[in-house]
């Protein structure tokens, strides 16, 4: 099927800034000896329209960010009727892995766990247990960081660090959660380098306390060299991939 013009030279600037990027990724991995099959690239696609996704979906790009249960919904439903003309051209939409990474309230994890891979922003017991409850039908467990607060700032959700141990044990306690490890987004004008390195030191003690949860979700478009520099295995990038967002409050 022949996509309008508008929609080609779209996906040609998702293809250029797409191979930009995993060249970063790959140098940056580099730097530190590290294999770049180690980090997973997030393409943040919030406030961005399906036609990115399905462009992103072609290029490859399987794991997708959304900050809000409502707006992944509607982009979930929405890419159904992108479904059936697509699968022509060999794209399964229904591949994609949902990443909710903004703040969630509780009376939305049923519906997140009805169709996310993984949630990163898991900043309290309670919202554990809320998505642990609403997860028990799910085939495979849901994915699950646990958000820490570097600088114990409510504003920006996260657990503050004293009491990131028990929230990690709150979910590991249950089977129908997988801990995977630690996310941050770090405090505004921060150094970013004393911030990761911070986030990497409270990886390696969740780690020896939770075997197997050794991941570390950070960097976003502005610092994620840097993350990787401290042992990042998720990055999460919109801006520099989908470019700037009309400005919206997340
Ligand atoms: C929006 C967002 C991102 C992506 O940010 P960019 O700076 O656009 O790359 C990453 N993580 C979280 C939690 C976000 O809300």
């Amino acid at each position: 099927m022949d996509r309008p013009p508008a929609d080609q030279e779209r996906e040609a600037a998702l293809v250029a800034a797409l191979g930009a990027i995993r060249a970063r990724i790959a140098a940056a991995c580099e730097a530190v000896g590290r294999d770049p099959r180690e980090v997973t690239l997030i393409a943040v696609t919030k406030t961005c329209p399906v036609s990115d996704l399905a462009a992103l979906a072609r290029l490859g790009v399987r794991d997708v960010g959304e900050s809000k249960d409502q707006e992944a919904r509607a982009k979930i439903a929405e890419l159904g009727e992108f479904d059936a003309p697509e699968a022509e051209s060999g794209i399964d939409t229904a591949e994609f892995r949902w990443h909710l990474v903004g703040r969630l309230q509780t009376n939305k994890a049923r519906s997140v766990a009805g169709y996310a891979s993984a949630v990163h922003s898991v900043d309290r017991p309670k919202l554990a247990t809320a998505l642990a409850d609403a997860a028990d039908s799910r085939e495979h467990p849901l994915d699950v960081f646990a958000q820490v607060s570097l600088d114990s700032d409510p504003q920006r959700g996260g657990v503050a660090v004293e009491a990131l141990p028990e929230l990690a044990d709150a979910i590991a306690a249950r089977p129908e959660l997988r801990l995977r490890g630690v996310m941050t987004v770090p405090p505004m004008d921060t150094d970013a380098d004393a911030a990761f390195a911070r986030l990497a030191e409270l990886s390696a003690q969740l780690n020896a306390a939770h075997p197997g949860a050794e991941a570390i979700s950070a960097g976003m478009s502005a610092d994620f060299e840097t993350a990787i520099a401290h042992g990042a295995t998720h990055v999460r990038i919109g801006t520099a991939l989908l470019g700037r967002r009309a400005q919206v409050f997340s």
